[in-house]
């Protein structure tokens, strides 16, 4: 009896579940996904999910709906561990499972540089079941103040859509908000930021965190109830890959087609393009378009075919919102810069598209 030849792609995020579609074009292929979540976090979408209105759940996609009828097999457990020589994955709960080809997706960590006190006072947001809890946090403080740290994409998203409770600080530790931009789209950043209400602080890290307040270094200290942590990304704990090499900052170091060890591949956030000394952000539509090329290759390889052209990274554009009304950022491989109205329009464009997609990806799959 021949066994199928099984794929175990580990993560549904944008890249794992972009390279979903693209593994059916293999005849005779079992697909399976490993998620410890429910569904698909549509993590851009996040900040917009913290208005009382707003449901995080309508920012989390059912793998039970987008998979139904592909046959794909969901295993609701994180991996903790990848074998390439036992062509073993190992999961949270104890399973043991074997695979043929892997892909490892499963994006990034907060980043908690050793301040004192940060760790046990901030909360981070790089989930549904953080964009909940600080839900909770918020309605059980109406009234409190809020400071969030790190003046990046996140950072600054969530300080526009808080900015109308009243009482937010935004602390940045460089010079200027919004680093990935440019310095006059920084700027305007900050100033719709600021004419919103919000106390923009930059130039000075948080220096410690007691319990109400930061200090920052140099002074002052600034009062919060609620404190956020959006200070950057870090590579995600788990999984452990055997025989896999890492960077400096943890990252597993993958060849030009996204493999880190035999038969095993990394796709979205976990994969750092360099390009000299130019590191491309991690983004939502960089993953994506990793996950659709890995999902390719190992295509290649288990038909047996040369590996096809190397990864070129590319982008679009980089789009923050800043409010319900404006946005900014870069569109056309990042060389049109866009801010204002049309910048918003653009985001949530961006938002919707890609919920079209991927949906019509999934249902072309269930057609015979
Ligand atoms: C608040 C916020 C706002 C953002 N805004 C933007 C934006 O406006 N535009 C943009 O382009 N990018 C944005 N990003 C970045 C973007 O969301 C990421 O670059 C993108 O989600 C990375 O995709 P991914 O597939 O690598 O990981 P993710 O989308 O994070 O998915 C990873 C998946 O892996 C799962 N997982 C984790 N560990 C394991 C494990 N051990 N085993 C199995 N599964 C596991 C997780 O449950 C998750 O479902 C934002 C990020 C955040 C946090």
């Amino acid at each position: 009896m021949t066994t199928a030849t099984r794929v175990a792609v580990v993560g549904g995020g944008y890249a794992g579940m972009a390279a979903l579609p693209g593994l059916r074009n293999i005849p005779g292929l079992e697909v399976h996904l490993w998620d410890p979540g429910v569904g698909q976090q549509l993590l851009p979408e996040l900040p917009a999910a913290l208005a009382p209105d707003d449901p995080v759940e309508r920012h989390v996609l059912p793998f039970a709906q987008l998979l139904a009828g592909t046959g794909v097999v969901h295993h609701p457990h994180g991996v903790v561990e990848v074998r390439p020589s036992a062509r073993l994955l190992l999961d949270d709960a104890g399973h043991q499972e074997r695979f043929d080809w892997a892909i490892v997706a499963v994006g990034s960590d907060t980043a908690w540089p050793p301040v004192p006190g940060l760790r046990d006072h901030a909360q981070p947001f790089r989930s549904a079941a953080d964009a909940q809890r600080l839900k909770s946090a918020l309605a059980a403080a109406p009234h409190g103040r809020i400071l969030v740290g790190g003046g990046g994409l996140t950072g600054v998203e969530l300080a526009g859509e808080l900015a109308p409770r009243g009482g937010v600080t935004l602390v940045e530790a460089l010079d200027r908000l919004l680093p990935s931009l440019g310095p006059g789209l920084a700027r305007y950043a900050r100033d719709r930021l600021e004419r919103a209400g919000v106390e923009v602080l930059t130039g000075r890290p948080i220096a410690r965190v007691d319990e109400g307040t930061a200090t920052l270094d140099g002074g002052p200290s600034v009062p919060w109830d609620v404190f956020i942590w959006a200070g950057g990304v870090a590579a995600p704990a788990a999984p452990a890959v055997e025989g896999a090499s890492h960077d400096q900052r943890g990252y597993l170091v993958a060849d030009a087609w996204g493999r880190v060890a035999p038969h095993v591949y990394v796709a979205g956030d976990g994969w750092i393009h360099r390009e000299g000394e130019r590191v491309w952000p991690q983004t939502a539509q960089s993953a994506t378009s990793d996950g659709r090329f890995v999902a390719d290759e190992i295509g290649r390889r288990v038909a047996g075919e040369p590996p096809g052209p190397p990864f070129v990274p590319s982008s679009h554009g980089m789009l923050v919102s800043l409010d319900a009304h404006k946005g900014v950022g870069w569109v056309v491989n990042e060389g049109w810069p866009v801010w204002g109205y049309g910048a918003r329009v653009m985001k949530d464009v961006v938002f919707r598209q890609y919920r079209r997609t991927l949906a019509a990806r999934l249902r072309a799959w269930r057609r015979p």
